[in-house]
């Protein structure tokens, strides 16, 4: 058996042999002539000759040999439905939709946008284009008109697919006005509209523009759609970043390096075994849900269970914090994929539910999408019993770049570490300013990538090479690497912490500190359910550290001294552990934080309130109440 170390040094001097072993994980049509082609760097393209499909990949080449297994799990606990779809149903499902978007005139390479919520008809939409090799584009089901709009004029879709309704905690959610104001606003129109109807919310349809899937549904019910074989460097979709830090980007990914990546990852990474049940409880609208919901697991044999609903909710619509753990109990779950922030609500519940349901089947829980916190880690792999493996990515990276790949060797994880880089990925930390390679461990530097970048990563952004180039390879003076905009440091035995992001730095009377290590600081305060730290412009020190705290007691908010006695010893843990100079100004309490829809911390939005800035662009806010409370606190201040 091989060492990681030797696996991932095959992966780096060696790329084409190691790749070409990757490589026959999945079906190719035609086989590939060149495995990697980085003649025209940062532009990296992967097995340029060769055709290959998703979609066949995902569903058809295992209808001989699991025809009637799970495929597709898809629960509700909004509705209450829960359906399973056995290979062969998705099989003919996706027929259907694909037959369907034939029939409204989408041909290889259109945009088809899909607006969905979490319903098996979204994961026939996308398995549907890349049948038919047109391009997806997923946008997050909770976006209001003006992103929805924004993210229109961008991929300028000739069909968007979606629904009625979406569902959170009980209530529907129309998305059909959101959906034709979006379109009212976008000066691109799409030449139709496919619509699941739900029954939750009413509908209008536009006469010659709208069309109901149930109708095509029964029209092409016994419809027979080949593959397209596309060219492995041929698009597959695209899909925006969180919005955390700013504008998002239109991250434009390939075909057959993609489902290299992926089926390479869900064997060496995920552990993911055919026959098996993979539940990812992240959404379509994210890269996650791609990667790790849809395709990830599809290719590799497994049964993927799709869920919509809190983590709270039973799936009779009652509060329910063990409704996740029911199902990993029902389904047999092997493998799980979720997100800290949600690790972070479920620890508010009642620990008992951990203990509740037959867990036995689960071989580790996978994390990814913000810095994993020691308590929040320790909490959760108490109570499962089962390693937790942080994993680091991006959106533009599609499959994790730091983690560990106990399918290739175990590995043991570190607390506070996502682990060592990943095969493919030629990762360095560089000086933030002198650009100079940091070689000595314990140094902190930027996270960076030399290329070229491994399959599954984003060719460019939509439309525009440019700002990929701009954005992403030339940060670093004099030197064409792809940067993370992430801090981190590395071990002496090469693990990797991430520090936070680059734009996270304050500077306190010319000390540079990370946000990201303060909040470490005080999140490990047994009162403190979740915090966010920003730096705030001062006057006589340039800029102060200012906390938001999201107290596990909401007693506390109703009594000062209870307050006063928490921020005291909040600061007083600070100074012990980084020193006064990171002490926070001030610790104000409140009972949720802004966050993206995908779960991150809007510091920027945070920093922008505090500052009495306008706080930009909030149309990934979750929930804009969060950031009312905080101006709230700090005029009660
Ligand atoms: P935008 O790029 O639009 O500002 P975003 O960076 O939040 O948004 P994503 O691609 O969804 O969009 O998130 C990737 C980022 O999330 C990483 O760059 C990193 O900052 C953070 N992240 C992801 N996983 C981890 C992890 N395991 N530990 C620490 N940070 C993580
Ligand atoms: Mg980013």
């Amino acid at each position: 058996m091989t060492s990681y170390a030797e696996f991932y040094r095959q992966s780096i001097d060696q790329p084409d042999a190691f790749w070409t072993e990757q490589a026959a994980l999945v079906d190719w049509f035609t086989p590939f002539t060149r495995v990697c082609n980085d003649d025209n760097p940062p532009f990296t393209r992967w097995f340029e000759g060769g055709q290959t499909n998703l979609c066949h990949n995902a569903v058809d080449r295992h209808l001989a040999s699991r025809g009637d297994q799970a495929a597709l799990i898809a629960v509700s606990s909004e509705t209450g439905q829960e359906k399973t779809y056995t290979f062969k149903d998705l099989h003919a499902e996706v027929q259907r939709m694909a037959a369907s978007l034939q029939a409204i005139g989408v041909v290889k390479g259109d945009r088809v946008l899909i607006y969905m919520p979490m319903i098996a008809e979204a994961a026939f939409a996308m398995l549907a284009c890349a049948r038919i090799g047109a391009v997806h584009c997923v946008v997050f089901g909770g976006f209001a008109s003006g992103s929805l709009a924004s993210r229109i004029e961008d991929a300028s879709p000739r069909v968007i697919v979606s629904a009625d309704a979406g569902s959170r905690g009980g209530k529907a959610l129309a998305y059909k006005p959101l959906l034709d104001e979006a379109i009212r606003l976008s000066s691109h129109k799409p030449e139709a509209v496919l619509l699941a109807d739900r029954a939750l919310a009413p509908m209008t349809l536009v006469p010659g523009r709208d069309l109901l899937w149930a109708d095509l549904r029964a029209k092409y019910m016994n419809a027979q759609v080949l593959c397209e074989w596309l060219d492995s460097t041929d698009i597959s979709y695209t899909i925006y970043t969180s919005g955390t830090t700013g504008k998002p980007k239109g991250v434009q990914r390939d075909t057959g390096g993609y489902a290299v990546a992926l089926a390479s990852s869900m064997k060496h990474i995920f552990d993911g075994r055919a026959g098996e049940t993979y539940f990812a409880t992240s959404d379509i609208g994210w890269v996650v849900g791609h990667s790790y919901i849809i395709y990830g697991p599809l290719i590799a044999g497994m049964a993927s269970i799709m869920y919509e609903g809190l983590p709270t909710q039973g799936m009779d619509g009652q509060p329910n914090g063990g409704v996740w753990w029911s199902l990993v109990e029902k389904y047999k779950v092997t493998a799980m994929f979720s997100a800290p922030t949600a690790v972070r609500v479920l620890k508010k519940q009642d620990p008992a539910l951990l203990k509740k349901y037959d867990l036995s089947s689960l071989r580790a829980l996978y994390l990814a999408g913000e810095p994993l916190d020691e308590p929040t880690a320790r909490w959760i792999s108490e109570g499962l019993n089962v390693p937790i493996i942080d994993n680091y990515w991006q959106t533009e990276t599609g499959w994790p770049l730091l983690t560990v790949a106990n399918g290739v060797e175990a590995t043991p994880s570190k607390f506070g570490s996502p682990g060592v880089p990943m095969y493919g990925y030629n990762v360095k930390l560089l000086h933030e300013s002198t650009g100079e390679e940091l070689l000595l461990p314990n140094e902190k530097g930027v996270v960076v990538l030399v290329g070229p970048t491994p399959p599954g990563f984003m060719q460019t952004i939509w439309r525009d090479d440019a700002r990929f180039v701009n954005t992403y390879w030339k940060s670093v003076p004099g030197k064409m690497v792809y940067s993370t905009f992430d801090w981190g440091i590395r071990d002496e035995d090469g693990y990797y912490f991430i520090l936070g992001r680059t734009d996270d730095v304050i500077n306190v009377a010319g000390h540079r500190l990370g946000t990201r290590e303060i909040e470490e600081s005080i999140s490990g305060h047994a009162s403190v359910a979740e915090v966010a730290v920003v730096g705030v412009a001062d006057a006589l020190k340039g800029q102060v550290a200012m906390a938001f705290v999201v107290p596990r007691d909401s007693g506390v908010f109703n009594d000062a001294a209870a307050c006063l006695k928490l921020e005291g010893e909040i600061m007083k843990r600070v100074d012990g552990d980084l020193g006064a100079v990171a002490r926070p100004a001030r610790v104000h309490f409140v009972s949720l934080l802004p966050k993206t829809r995908s779960g991150k911390l809007l510091r920027r939005a945070i920093q922008a309130v505090c500052e009495g800035r306008d706080a930009g662009d909030l149309t990934t806010m979750d929930d804009p109440a969060a950031l009312q409370q905080i101006r709230h606190r700090l005029g009660a201040a």
